[in-house]
């Protein structure tokens, strides 16, 4: 029993923290509406407000004459220790009520709020917390009466608005009715049984509530309607006796109101013997222990919709991303994490896995052998070319047996053309890193929500990236340098002992500017230049790769680590501003998510026992 009644306590608080929350109505099945509350009904002036009171035990709605419930109240009954007892409203969290006169202002105050002064109606709900020792754990709505006609002032509309306002709580499959007719009206003209048995045919949700009992006819009781005679539902039927305007009028309490309406019953010639089952106070337990049942059947198509909801809030926080800590290291820890979710993308790139690395061999497969290709050697190694290189470098003497120094000329000429093939390959290779830092940074989720953080990650990998391209050209360059810093000697002893193979030619030293010698010279500048291209086009691509490629790998936001190493939790925050709209968004479903689970666990711990 004590953990039923901590149980029905904790739906409560479930379903308070969910309209804290805002989490009622709305697409789908919320929280809130799995679970039961109670909603009153009934025709205007019935009672309703009188018995909300009286289940209560406190005065502190505002009753009449008239439509003085103009708006749905959600009133949420929470027991607590202690002696203290004070109601707080949705609209005013900070503030606590401990004068109930005041709380009825405040009813009267907001009512008017939506509606203004006039008899209009609103279907937004006033949200009430009364937190008291004397109370039972209770969601209570009271709803505007239902009426027959529009009066002065009202729409013609009113009747059917509030009929469809009424409708659309007492429909829910969790609601419970609590239908009010009054004792001094025929039971077959109930408002609140016309509409009950239309949303709740078998009664099984349905408990039938008679008011007004002290106010029938002489010689008249409702016995038929008591013992269920006269309209069967499947619980029974309580006779309510409240207090009469002129009480109200006189400020009779509560205390002394429930207590004559047990003298009321208890000496009743026609209802002693139902003493026991009538009055406020039994109602009160009456719903309790309903409550207590239908929480204890919902229990498991409760949880299942905790389950399902967690998983939906859970799927979306992941899309909008998950909240981040608000101190220094939290921050820069999660900066860091992105970092390593772009650098992991970034090597997908390279490494296979994702398109791109593939067009760096293009450089070196394509680009590179073509540009190599179209150097325009034959044309600095045509014969006249040869003979002019060749006469300048042996001056007023000319050579006696090679000319060294023609040689060296017409390849160190040669060699200065694969510095432009050289370079371009550094810079094609670094427009693809760029364009994949580019895509990676796309590519990176978590990146999304942080604009700032991603044109700054963007920045120092670029920043990192021109760094490598200038050490890779630095190096390329000193490769083709290195080619003409010392040339291969065995391929020119090669040559040497090599004997002349044009037959005319008459001897080594014959005439050394003659068209074979010229074109023999150009042949092995020739034969030598490709070698080393063949060299070069193994080499840069080596170059290359290590000085960029395997750089990028390496290190390519080593500088930007070490930067923000050095901030401050103020800079490290301007790197995560985000959208203020979506921090909001977030907050909400991270909260509802807590909201969430720790009604999950508390269901779960008290549920089992
Ligand atoms: P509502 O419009 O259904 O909320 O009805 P109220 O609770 O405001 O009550 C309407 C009027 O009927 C008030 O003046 C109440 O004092 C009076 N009233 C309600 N219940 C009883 C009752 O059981 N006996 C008497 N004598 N008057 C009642
Ligand atoms: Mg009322």
């Amino acid at each position: 029993m004590a953990t039923m009644e901590s149980l029905i306590g904790l739906v409560n608080r479930i379903q308070r923290a969910c309209t804290v929350l805002g989490d009622h109505g709305g697409e789908g099945m919320s929280l809130w509406e799995a679970l039961p509350s109670v909603a009153v009904v009934g025709g205007q002036s019935s009672g309703k407000s009188s018995v909300l009171e009286s289940v209560v035990g406190r005065d502190f709605l505002p009753r009449g004459s008239g439509i003085v419930t103009r708006r749905p109240l959600v009133l949420q009954l929470h027991k607590i220790e202690g002696q203290s007892e004070y109601a707080e409203f949705l609209h005013a969290p900070k503030k606590r009520f401990s004068d109930f006169a005041a709380v009825r202002k405040e009813i009267a105050d907001e009512t008017d709020r939506i509606t203004g002064k006039s008899k209009q109606i609103s279907n937004i709900p006033i949200h009430l917390s009364i937190y008291s020792p004397n109370v039972v754990n209770l969601t209570l709505i009271d709803l505007p009466g239902l009426t027959k006609v529009a009066v002065e002032g009202q729409s013609e509309s009113i009747v059917e608005d509030i009929e469809m306002m009424v409708r659309s709580y007492v429909e829910k499959p969790n609601c419970i009715i609590l239908a009010i007719s009054p004792a001094n009206q025929d039971i077959a003209t109930s408002d609140a049984i016309k509409i009950a048995r239309e949303v709740d045919p078998t009664g099984e949700r349905t408990f039938g509530v008679l008011t007004k009992l002290d106010l029938m006819d002489k010689g008249t009781n409702a016995l038929d309607v008591l013992e269920g005679r006269a309209y069967r539902l499947q619980h029974p039927w309580v006779g309510i006796v409240n207090r009469s305007q002129a009480d109200i009028n006189k400020n009779v309490n509560m205390t002394s109101a429930r207590q004559k309406e047990i003298e009321y019953f208890e000496s009743s010639p026609e209802y002693g013997h139902l003493a026991h089952k009538m009055g406020s106070e039994y109602l009160a337990k009456l719903l309790s222990q309903h409550l207590e049942v239908v929480i204890r059947q919902r229990i498991p198509s409760i949880i299942a919709l905790i389950n399902k909801t967690i998983d939906e809030l859970n799927a979306e926080l992941d899309r909008i991303g998950r909240p981040i800590g608000v101190d220094g290291g939290a921050q820069l820890y999660t900066i860091l994490q992105m970092c390593r979710a772009f650098d992991r993308i970034f090597k997908e790139h390279l490494d296979g896995g994702r398109p791109g690395g593939d067009r760096i061999y293009g450089v070196f497969d394509h680009q590179l052998p073509a540009a190599l290709k179209k150097l325009p050697l034959d044309r600095h190694l045509s014969q006249n070319n040869v003979r002019k290189v060749i006469s300048e470098a042996d001056g007023y003497q000319p050579h006696l047996i090679a000319p060294e120094q023609g040689y060296r000329r017409l390849i160190d000429g040669s060699l200065g053309f694969f510095k432009g093939p050289a370079e371009a390959s550094v810079d094609a290779v670094h427009f693809v890193l760029k364009e994949l830092v580019r895509k990676s940074i796309a590519a990176t989720e978590e990146l999304k929500r942080f604009p700032t953080l991603q044109s700054d990650i963007a920045a120092a990998a670029n920043d990192a990236l021109e760094k490598f391209r200038d050490e890779s050209r630095k190096t390329v360059l000193r490769l083709v340098d290195m080619e003409s810093s010392y040339l291969t000697v065995e391929f020119f002893r090669k040559l040497q002992t090599e004997p002349e193979k044009t037959p005319n030619s008459a001897g080594p030293n014959a005439d050394r500017y003659t068209d074979n010698h010229l074109r023999r010279i150009g042949t092995n500048v020739t034969a030598y230049i490709n070698m080393v291209c063949d060299t070069l086009k193994n080499t840069i691509p080596k170059a290359v790769v290590f000085c960029q490629v395997r750089e990028a790998k390496r290190s390519l936001l080593n500088q930007f680590y070490a930067q923000i190493g050095r901030r401050e939790k103020e800079q490290l925050g301007k790197m995560l501003d985000e959208d203020p709209s979506l921090m909001e968004k977030r907050e909400t479903i991270a909260k509802r998510l807590e909201l969430y689970k720790s009604a999950r666990d508390e269901i779960d711990s008290v549920a089992w026992k």
